[in-house]
């Protein structure tokens, strides 16, 4: 089964108990029993059941098994958003002493994170380069994790994940990818070697822009040494599952960042037209950034441009696609802002991968926090504009910000 057939089609599209063809919404806290005995074989894993909303409800077990059949995981754990997500599986696999290796660019709120992390005695080593030739110098013993994302944004810097995960990987240390803006549509890590992805289901996986959720998904395949990994070491019986199991019975549930049921259908829904709006939405930004950079006076970065210092991982790594961000430099945070000001159909707002074209100057609002030298890393300047392309009829997407450029230039 291809992408789209699979996501109608494919086993997690089916089964539910009423033969409903969707899963339905279980808005509850908790589950009844007819007996005590039934209950407390649930909660011996004996028998198949649920028994709490924060631990485990089948509205959302519908959402992960998709999620983690797209990915093509061992296992997925659903979480209330995607900074519960990364929080919960970082916390998974380092205690304090611990080191995170991190590659710099970083999402604004995953950087704050790791900064908190600090406090917990969990130190992260931030490096621009962790390719395969660069990464086994930033090695200590106390490296417990390698963190990247697929696509940062909005430098758009591409992992080469097989390089990575193999020096990685020669290290006994597993690879975490934030797959957040590539969705398995564009890209599949765990197939490339990564361990462990992660999705903010709040952009391209829900689509609508109408939930926070995130997701994480298990590879299932790394040989976890409980010598190495002390934070799992109660859980060394479950081998290569190790961390799932860490994570659901210890991290995910007692920190109680549990997706909500209906964010759970709103999200299974959303993810029914995923490969329908990636390809539109990627072909949008593709026309888009093209027609930009025809014009004066401000520079483009988008994948797709063949001057693009990662285009080749488009077609190695990418599908053939450039994502659905991209950003220019208007020259001045003036300017930028008055270009912002006179668009149309973009709106402007703190999001990415909605259906509605999106638009935001990153420097004064998601990076307002991070250092001059943090916001360069992550290809942030004064003057940078940061556009989520939607689906939108291009030609409307494309006279929208041709006037607003022309009309701004300075
Ligand atoms: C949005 C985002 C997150 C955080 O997700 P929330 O759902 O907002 O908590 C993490 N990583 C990336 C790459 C993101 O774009």
């Amino acid at each position: 089964m291809r992408f789209n057939t699979k996501l109608l089609h494919g086993k997690t599209s089916k089964g539910y108990a009423s033969r409903e063809m969707l899963p339905p919404i279980s808005q509850v806290s908790a589950f009844r029993y007819e007996s005590m005995e039934e209950l407390e074989k649930v909660f011996e894993h004996k028998s198949n059941g649920y028994a709490y909303t924060r631990v485990g409800n089948p509205t959302i077990s519908a959402f992960e098994q998709r999620i983690n059949e797209l990915d093509g995981g061992a296992g997925a754990i659903c979480c209330s958003s995607g900074m519960s997500a990364v929080t919960s599986a970082l916390l998974a696999v380092c205690e304090s002493g611990d080191e995170i290796i991190a590659s710099s660019g970083l999402y604004g709120g995953t950087i704050g994170l790791l900064h908190d992390l600090e406090k917990l005695g969990i130190h992260t080593v931030f490096a621009d380069d962790i390719s395969e030739g660069s990464l086994k110098s930033l090695l200590s013993e106390r490296t417990k994790v390698i963190y990247a994302e697929l696509i940062s944004n909005p430098s758009l810097k591409v992992l080469d994940v097989a390089g990575t995960a193999k020096a990685a990987h020669e290290a006994g240390i597993p690879l975490f990818v934030d797959s957040t803006t590539a969705t398995p549509y564009i890209a599949r890590p765990l197939s490339m070697g990564a361990d462990v992805v992660i999705h903010s289901t709040s952009k391209y996986l829900n689509g609508g822009g109408n939930s926070i959720g995130g997701i994480i998904v298990d590879g299932g395949r790394f040989k976890w040494d409980p010598e190495k990994h002390t934070a799992l070491k109660e859980f060394k019986k479950y081998g290569p599952m190790a961390f799932s199991v860490r994570l659901r019975t210890d991290i995910w549930e007692n920190f109680g960042g549990c997706m909500a049921p209906a964010n759970a259908f709103l999200n299974f829904i959303g993810t029914d037209t995923l490969g329908l709006r990636m390809e539109r939405i990627c072909d949008n930004a593709d026309k888009l950034a093209h027609a930009l950079d025809a014009l004066d006076g401000i520079s483009v970065n988008y994948l797709t441009l063949p001057s693009h210092p990662y285009h080749r991982y488009v077609e190695e790594e990418l599908n053939g696609f450039g994502g659905g961000i991209l950003s220019f430099r208007a020259g001045s945070k003036e300017r930028a802002f008055k270009i912002i000001n006179s668009l149309k159909y973009a709106m402007i707002a703190s999001n990415i991968g909605d259906l509605r074209t999106l638009v935001i100057h990153p420097a004064s609002t998601l990076y307002v926090q991070a250092s001059k030298q943090e916001m360069e890393a992550a290809g942030v300047y004064e003057d940078t504009v940061r556009v989520s392309v939607g689906i939108e009829d291009v030609n409307d997407l494309i006279d929208d910000f041709t006037e607003a450029v022309n009309g701004t230039a300075e």
